[in-house]
C-alpha cells in the first residue's frame, strides 16, 4: 500500500534566512529547534514580511535529501 513521504520539515523564517527545522512536532515562538543545516535556532512570531526571507541553501539540500530517501523507502516498501 502506498504511504505518502510525509512532512520532511517546517520552513521558518529566522535571522533573514528561512531554515528547515527537523519535524518532530510544529514550532511555536520562543522554541528552541534544531534546524537541518546543524544549527539551533530560536522560533520566532513570523511577519508576512519574513516569509519572503530567502530559504536557507544547505537546509533545502537536506531536506530533498531527506524527501527523495522517504520517497524511495516508500517505494521500496511498495513493492
Ligand atoms: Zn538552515
Amino acid at each position: 500500500m502506498f504511504q505518502p513521504a510525509g512532512l520532511v520539515a517546517y520552513w521558518r523564517p529566522v535571522d533573514g534566512v528561512r531554515h528547515g527545522l527537523l519535524p518532530t512536532e510544529p514550532p511555536y515562538p520562543g522554541q528552541e529547534r534544531e534546524t537541518l543545516c546543524g544549527t539551533t535556532v530560536t522560533v520566532l512570531k513570523p511577519t508576512d514580511l519574513d516569509w519572503l526571507a530567502p530559504t536557507c541553501g544547505p537546509c533545502w539540500d537536506e531536506a530533498r535529501r531527506r524527501r527523495d530517501a522517504a520517497e524511495a523507502a516508500s517505494e521500496a516498501g511498495a513493492q
